[in-house]
């Protein structure tokens, strides 16, 4: 087997594989030169899949069945805000599986998150093994700074569904840092503004020399180009409607073609001032052609988004904050991600930095290359570097009352351990249940359950005797497992949270309703 490590960047819109050999990372193309993928798959009646280009290429006139920004509903719950707004935003099916999952409909089949994003890494590996000649398993896959536990062990399982070793999963912006500092013996503070085509990550990071140190990461993982093609295609559909009257919306192949027009249009306004969108035979009334035609001005881009670009900059702020940092303390800013091309967003980038963005990294490529550079040094028996990343929600568990106790606080550095000892809250109370939150409430039901679990058969005891140590550990893919103990029977549960996990166990009957008196209650101080 190759000792080759694949660095995989799965993009919310679009992918990259590099490899590193030698402390050399080069990103590997395609058949006819191309060097990122559209992270999009298209179902045929039959079965049978198309990727990438081609699926990209065909997606207008099949909107329904070609699944483009799955990365949105990746590890998440179906329930989820995120989830319910992409239901609204897509022209595919989105439906409930029998775990909770969102699950993505075509041909009267649906198919797990997991298995769309399999799809794409497995035509990776093609790409790739094609590009080198031999097979290839090994992989570092990065996922966004801000993905919560569930997404990163659910892009770890569509990687090993796909047939890779994941000996990694690492955060994009940390990614880009090293591609941006290996080998290069600098001293430097960093700040790495990644806005892609459906998340938005910021990182502040600490090079020195080989040591790569996180100081903090915030994000949205429903913030990026889409909401700026979204904008534009909400103009030009009003100014469409106020002339014809129809609302291309009601027209999923009309809105596609539309939603296509509207990206070319963005991206084509970061180069040039103006731009036309065209659209012959856009719909039909009474048997009557329709025609689209609009010319947009990178002013009127600049109006309709600017907004959007600004909920960036205090995502920025807050992260520099959290480093306990001023703009002026930064040395460097990365612009990471295709929509980091557009001019107002390098202008708001500058502004707040007071600096220049850094010209000598590749926004497509440079998350790739670092994964790729880590790979490489993940097989030597000495690391050549250290990384030191941080988790970037607090973890804990819910206790009496509905409250969440932090165990692990956000932006700490990974991997981390941390215990805390509780107790019972009723007398001859049987069995803890141990709920793993992720989030910043104080309130348990504001932040996101990412699983529990039931120690039961404690010894009968009055409330508040029992001493139960519930251990957190996180390892440095950022994946978490969770223990209880009961101190007098050394009775141990534990799971490792995954994406599934809550859910698997919810669905065990007599665990789901288990009374609220039977939670944790924080042991006191004096204990
Ligand atoms: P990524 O997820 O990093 O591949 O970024 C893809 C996003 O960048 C998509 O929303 C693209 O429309 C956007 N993008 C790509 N090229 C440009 C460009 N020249 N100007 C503005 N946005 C771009």
């Amino acid at each position: 087997m190759s000792e080759i490590v694949l660095g995989i960047d799965l993009g919310t819109t679009y992918s990259c594989v590099a490899i590193c050999q030698n402390g050399e990372a080069r990103v590997l193309e395609q058949k006819g030169g191309h060097r990122t993928l559209p992270s999009i798959v298209a179902f045929n009646p039959d079965g049978s899949v198309m990727l990438g280009h081609i699926a990209k290429r065909q997606a207008i006139t099949n909107p329904q069945n070609t699944i483009y920004a799955a990365k949105r509903l990746i590890g998440r719950n179906f329930e989820s805000p995120e989830v319910q707004k992409a239901r609204e935003l897509v022209p595919y099916e989105i439906t409930q599986g029998p775990n909770r999952d969102p699950r993505v409909k075509c041909f009267g089949k649906s198919h797990p998150i997991q298995e769309v994003s399999a799809l794409i890494l497995k035509q990776i590996k093609a790409i790739a093994e094609e590009a080198v000649g031999e097979r290839l398993e090994k992989a570092v896959i990065t996922v966004p700074a801000y993905f919560s536990d569930g997404q990163r062990q659910a892009t770890k399982d569509a990687g090993e569904v796909a047939g890779l070793d994941v000996l990694r999963i690492v955060n994009e912006p940390t990614a880009a840092a090293l591609a941006f500092g290996f080998k290069k013996r600098m001293s430097k503070k960093l700040a790495v503004y990644d806005l892609g085509g459906g998340t938005f990550d910021i990182s502040i990071l600490d090079i020195s020399s080989d040591t790569f140190e996180v100081l903090s990461t915030a994000g949205n993982t429903f913030l990026g180009g889409e909401d700026f093609d979204l904008r534009i295609l909400d103009y030009i559909n009003s100014n469409f409607e106020s002339e014809t009257g129809i609302n291309l919306k009601s027209d999923p192949m009309a809105l596609q073609r539309l939603k296509d027009a509207a990206e070319t249009a963005k991206c084509q306004l970061s180069s040039q001032l103006e731009t036309e969108i065209n659209l012959p035979f856009i719909t039909t009334i009474n048997e009557e052609s329709k025609h689209l035609k609009a010319s947009l001005h990178r002013s009127e881009l600049e109006r309709l988004t600017e907004e959007v670009v600004d909920q960036t900059i205090e995502i920025t702020a807050s992260a520099l904050e959290m480093a306990a940092l001023k703009a002026k303390d930064i040395d460097e800013v990365l612009l990471v991600g295709g929509m980091t091309r557009m001019p107002l967003i390098q202008q708001k980038v500058h502004d707040f930095f007071q600096k220049p963005p850094s010209k000598n990294i590749h926004p497509d490529e440079a998350v790739a290359l670092g994964a790729a550079i880590l790979g490489e040094t993940l097989l030597e028996e000495e690391a050549p570097i250290l990384l030191l990343d941080v988790t970037p929600m607090s973890l804990g568990v819910r206790t009496a009352g509905g409250y969440m106790k932090i165990l692990i606080a956000k932006n700490q550095t990974i991997p981390a351990q941390a215990s805390h000892i509780f107790t019972t809250v009723t007398e001859n109370q049987e069995s803890v249940k141990i709920q793993v939150l992720q989030g910043e409430s104080r309130l348990a039901n504001d932040n996101q359950l990412l699983g529990e679990f039931t120690l039961t058969d404690l010894p009968r005891a009055p409330a508040g005797e029992p001493q139960i140590e519930v251990n957190f550990s996180i390892d440095s893919n950022g994946i978490l497992e969770v223990s209880a103990r009961d101190m007098v029977t050394k009775r141990e549960q534990s799971i490792v949270v995954t994406a599934a996990s809550y859910l698997q166990e919810a669905e065990r009957p007599g665990l789901a309703n288990q009374e609220i008196k039977e939670v944790l209650e924080e042991k006191t101080e004096s204990l």
